[in-house]
C-alpha cells in the first residue's frame, strides 16, 4: 500500500486512503476475505508475509488499518471496539504501580476502566477534568507519570485540551500521551502531528459514521509503542473479523462529506440553540463565543458535528422528543441520523437533567434546524 501525495485534500485522502494499485479487471475495492485459518500448504507459517491465522493477520484488516494509519499519521491497529482500543492503549503501555491520568470528564466507560479494573490491577490512577490537565501540564505535575490520555473534544462537554502544550510536559515528564480524538476524527485533528504518542479512535462514531459498526482503533508513530499494542491486541484477541473491517473501510470512504455536512448542520443548530431564551450553556467550540473557540480554531482542522445545550429540565426533553419528526432519542453520536441524548439518564457524567448532547446528522440543514425550531417551540414556549 502507498502513501497518498501530501498534496490531496480530505475528499480525496477519503477515498483513497488504504488501496492498493489499481489492477485491470480486478474491482476497484477489495471484496473482504472470510478465513479464520489460511492455508500454509508445505511453507512455514508467514513465509514470505503469508498470512496463517485471523486473529493476529487478515488482509481485509490490513487494507482498514493502512488507510486509517494514513489519515491518522501513524501505523493503526485496529480493535473490535472503541473501548477494547483504550483499554489496549491503557494495559499495553501501563504496569502496576504506574501513575496515569485519566480525563474526569471524558467518556464515561473509560472511568469505570479505571475504577472497575485498572485500579484492582495496581495500576495509579488519577481522574482530572480535561481543563485542569492543562494546568498539571504547565505545573511540571504530570513529572511521575507513566501515561496521560486527554479527551479532546471532550465528551460529552466539548472543552478542547491544548494537545501540543500537554505532549512537550509528558515528554518533558518522560510519559506518554495518548489522545482520544474520537470526536474530531483524524481529518478534524492530527494528535499524532501535535506531539502525542497515541491517538485513539471508537470509530463506531463518526469515522465509520452509519452506526452500524462497532469498531475502535489506536495509531502510532512510536514502533516500540506498536509492538506493545500488537502484542497485547494477539493475546487478548480484540481483533475485529474481516466484514466489520470492511465495511469500516467502505464507510470511511464518505468521511469528508458526512463531516462537512454534519458541521453545517451543527453551525445552524447551535445558532438555533443559542438564540432561544430557555435552552442554556450551549457550546459548541466553533461559535466565537465558546471558551473553546480559540484554542479549537488553532488546533482543530474542522469543526464537529456535535452540539451541546441544557433545557430547563428533564421533562422538557421529553416534550422535545415527542414533538421532533426528524431527531431521534439515541446515544451514541457522529452518524447519518441527527440524534439528541439526555446524558444524565445514564448516571456517569456530571450534568444537570436537561442536558442534552446533539449529534448532527446529514439531513438538510434547512430540514433538521426547522425540525428542532417547532419542537423547541412545543417543549419550551415559543421565544
Ligand atoms: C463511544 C466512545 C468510546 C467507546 O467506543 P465503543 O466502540 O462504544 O467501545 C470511547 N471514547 C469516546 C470518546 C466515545 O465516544
Amino acid at each position: 500500500m502507498s502513501e497518498l501525495p501530501e498534496e490531496w485534500g480530505d475528499g480525496t485522502r477519503s477515498v483513497r486512503a488504504g488501496e492498493e494499485a489499481p489492477v485491470p479487471g480486478a474491482p476497484l475495492r477489495p471484496s473482504p476475505v472470510f478465513a479464520a485459518p489460511f492455508h500454509l500448504g508445505d511453507r512455514p507459517p508467514r513465509a514470505d508475509g503469508a498470512d496463517a491465522y485471523a486473529r493476529t493477520e487478515h488482509p481485509t484488516l490490513r487494507a482498514f488499518e493502512a488507510a486509517v494509519g494514513e489519515l491518522d499519521g501513524g501505523r493503526c491497529l485496529s480493535f473490535a471496539t472503541g473501548m477494547a482500543a483504550i483499554t489496549a492503549a491503557l494495559m499495553a503501555c501501563a504496569s502496576a504501580g504506574d501513575r496515569v491520568v485519566l480525563p474526569a470528564d471524558g467518556y464515561y466507560t473509560t472511568r469505570l476502566l479505571g475504577r472497575d479494573e485498572l485500579d484492582r490491577l495496581g495500576l495509579r490512577v488519577e481522574y482530572v477534568p480535561t481543563p485542569a490537565i492543562e494546568g498539571l501540564a504547565a505545573r511540571g505535575e504530570l513529572r511521575g507519570a507513566r501515561l496521560v490520555m486527554l479527551e479532546t473534544p471532550s465528551n460529552p462537554q466539548l472543552d478542547v485540551c491544548d494537545v501540543a502544550a500537554v505532549a512537550e510536559a509528558t515528554r518533558d515528564a518522560g510519559a506518554l500521551l495518548a489522545v482520544d480524538n474520537t470526536t474530531a476524527t483524524p481529518l478534524g485533528q492530527r494528535p499524532l502531528a501535535l506531539g502525542a504518542d497515541l491517538t485513539i479512535g471508537a470509530d463506531t462514531k463518526a469515522l465509520t459514521g452509519h452506526s452500524d459498526l462497532l469498531l475502535g482503533h489506536v495509531s502510532t508513530t512510536d514502533d516500540a509503542v506498536y509492538a506493545r499494542l500488537k502484542s497485547w491486541r494477539d493475546h487478548t484477541g480484540a481483533t475485529p473479523g474481516p466484514f466489520e473491517a470492511w465495511l469500516g473501510h467502505r464507510s470511511m470512504a464518505t468521511l469528508d462529506l458526512r463531516l462537512t455536512r454534519q458541521a453545517e448542520n451543527a453551525r445552524a443548530v447551535a445558532e438555533l440553540l443559542a438564540a432561544h431564551p430557555r435552552v442554556t450553556g450551549v457550546r459548541w467550540p466553533w461559535r466565537p463565543e465558546d471558551p473553546s473557540f480559540p484554542l479549537a480554531s488553532r488546533q482543530m482542522a474542522r469543526p464537529v458535528g456535535v452540539v451541546s445545550a441544557v433545557l430547563p429540565d428533564e421533562a422538557a426533553v421529553a416534550r422535545l422528543v415527542a414533538a421532533s419528526r426528524l431527531w431521534a432519542a439515541a446515544t451514541s453520536f457522529g452518524g447519518l441520523h441527527s440524534t439528541l441524548d439526555r446524558r444524565a439518564q445514564w448516571g456517569g457524567d456530571d450534568v444537570p437533567p436537561g442536558f442534552v448532547r446533539f449529534s448532527c446528522g446529514i439531513e438538510d440543514t434547512t430540514d433538521v434546524v426547522t425540525d428542532l425550531a417547532t419542537a423547541l417551540d412545543a417543549a419550551l414556549g415559543g421565544p
